[in-house]
């Protein structure tokens, strides 16, 4: 039965590169495609480089790979196991402008179509119920991007359970106020004035999917967290490197990011060896993603990169990074 679908037979980490098409401006400058890709590996094409640049992840998606196709290679088989205690992260790493939105955004809708499906029909009258809520680390700091951009706090438990204080999470129940919400959410990422993309690339956006479950169907007693699924959009990586530049805020937002993603790697690294200790006090993004680096966890990293000549050392960084993860 693919929808009981257990556990042990879903990788424990996997890492995707998804390779998106070049765009008119990069068209129009001539830029070259230099990655070649086949269906687990690809290539970096850099004459100026002696050495063949070739690089190994469990899939590679090319061009022409649409985001139903995105989503059944990567989130779909992690969704029947959510009902299963089990605690997912799914991130989209990359430059700026490398298609981590665009891979991100629907994935959380296709999901919850799914979760919904699973509840209404086979563990109907079993008491699950479907919570949403969505914010944005900024500059190290968490923003609800349901309620207003209000600043949240984090606390732990003592149980390896983290509490973002005044978190709103909203119990849905259907498709379409998932959609709104999600719309609502992205709406509110940091735009600043510089333009849209700009600033929220120095931001990570984390959806999260939380299933839980009232004790023996009461509903006297709130419900209790089964599993959780988690959509992180990160921060661009190339903002990471933004910390010589002259304006202070942006210096301390790029050492952030840079802290942030070496402290995520680590943190993955960690869980791929079952060492006992994970490296989560790095960093903000790994402190709030600490609960699902614990137990049984799942973890998806896709990484986005631009086929674009002009793009080149920020791709090589995006799969070396990658390549370390695994
Ligand atoms: P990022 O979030 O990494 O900064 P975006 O997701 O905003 O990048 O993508 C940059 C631009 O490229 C957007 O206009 C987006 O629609 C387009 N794009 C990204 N990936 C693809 C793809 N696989 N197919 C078609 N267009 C894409
Ligand atoms: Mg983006």
């Amino acid at each position: 039965d693919k929808e009981k679908s257990n556990a042990s037979s879903v990788a424990k980490i996997k890492v995707v590169v998804r390779k998106r098409p070049l765009n008119k401006k990069e068209l129009a400058k001539n830029e070259e495609d230099i990655i070649e890709t086949y269906s687990n590996s690809l290539t970096v094409d850099l004459t100026e480089y002696v050495e063949k640049h070739e690089f190994v992840f469990d899939a590679v998606l090319n061009e022409e790979v649409s985001n139903d196709e995105v989503y059944r290679e990567t989130v779909e088989p992690i969704v029947p196991i959510i009902f299963q205690r089990t605690k997912a992260t799914c991130f989209a790493y990359g430059q700026t402008g490398s298609g981590k939105t665009y891979t991100m955004k629907p994935l959380p809708l296709k999901a919850s179509r799914d979760i919904l499906r699973l509840m209404h029909h086979t563990y109907r009258s079993q008491g699950f119920q479907l919570f949403v809520s969505f914010f944005e680390i900024y500059g190290g700091k968490l923003f609800d991007l349901l309620s207003d951009r209000k600043k949240l706090c984090m606390r732990e438990d003592g149980k390896q359970q983290v509490c973002i204080v005044g978190l709103q999470e909203y119990k849905v129940s259907d498709v379409e106020t998932i959609k709104e919400l999600i719309e609502k959410g992205s709406s509110s990422r940091s735009t600043g004035t510089t333009g849209a993309n700009e600033e929220s690339s120095r931001s990570h956006a984390i959806l999260q999917l939380a299933i839980k479950r009232s004790a023996d169907g009461s509903e006297s007693k709130p419900p209790r967290l089964v599993g959780k699924l988690s959509f992180i959009d990160l921060a661009g990586s190339e903002r990471g490197a933004d910390t010589t530049d002259n304006d202070k805020q942006t210096r301390m937002e790029g050492a952030e990011i840079n802290k942030s993603l070496l402290a995520l790697k680590e943190c993955i690294r960690a869980l791929d060896n079952d060492q006992g200790h994970i490296p989560f006090r790095g960093s903000k993004l790994t402190e709030v993603l600490r609960d699902s680096f614990v137990g049984n966890s799942r973890t998806v990293m896709i990484s986005c990169i631009s086929p674009s000549s002009g793009c080149c050392e920020h791709t090589l960084n995006t799969l070396r990074y990658a390549d370390r993860v695994k």
